[in-house]
């Protein structure tokens, strides 16, 4: 199958983002930005016990899911970046949590006339590919969800059995 592959090491550093993806709904926005979000929430967050990104929102926008990964309510979500701030990771970028919502739908409807996503046609850096990836973590390769994969530096991992507390 293939899928959308966003390379954040490149991403993150560009400031040319594709604007063939923004359209009259959210002009000056595009659905890069909510993948960027999706990516580094999928793939950065540390999935802290404490999330002090979750506890900073004066909203409530922020919620750890059952699955632990993080999601931003984008309609109760002002913008005000306190999260950002929050995060000791630097996982939340500001930009990538702008007011005015922006959507990403892997542009379902040209891929069903055979074409490819958009924003590919925009990037002209190698941050967005689209073809048919595999997960290979010792490569920085992640699966995000059934439409996106993830490049990037990867250096942490979770232990599977927090040690107790030295008194
Ligand atoms: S930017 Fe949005 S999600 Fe983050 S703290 Fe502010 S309102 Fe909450
Ligand atoms: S504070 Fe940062 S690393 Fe921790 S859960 Fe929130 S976004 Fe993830």
């Amino acid at each position: 199958m293939k899928r959308l592959l966003i390379d954040l090491d490149i991403c993150s550093k560009c400031k040319e983002c594709g604007m063939l993806c923004s359209y009259i709904q959210h002009p000056g926005n595009n659905g890069i930005m909510t993948l960027r979000e999706f990516a580094h929430f999928a793939v950065v967050c540390r999935r802290c016990d404490d999330a002090p990104c979750v506890s900073s929102c004066p909203w409530e926008a922020l919620e750890l899911q059952p699955s632990n990964m993080l999601k931003r309510y984008m309609m109760r979500c002002t913008s005000c970046k306190n999260c950002s701030r929050a995060c000791p990771f630097g996982v939340i970028y500001p930009e990538t949590i702008p007011f005015v919502i922006s959507r990403c739908d892997y542009c379902m409807g040209r891929l069903k006339d055979g074409e490819v996503p958009i924003c590919l046609q925009s990037c002209t850096h190698g941050g967005i590919q689209y073809g048919e990836f595999e997960e290979k973590k010792e490569d920085g390769i992640f699966k995000a969800s059934d439409h996106l994969m993830v490049k990037t530096v990867f250096k942490w991992e979770r232990a599977e059995e927090i040690p107790p507390k030295k008194k």
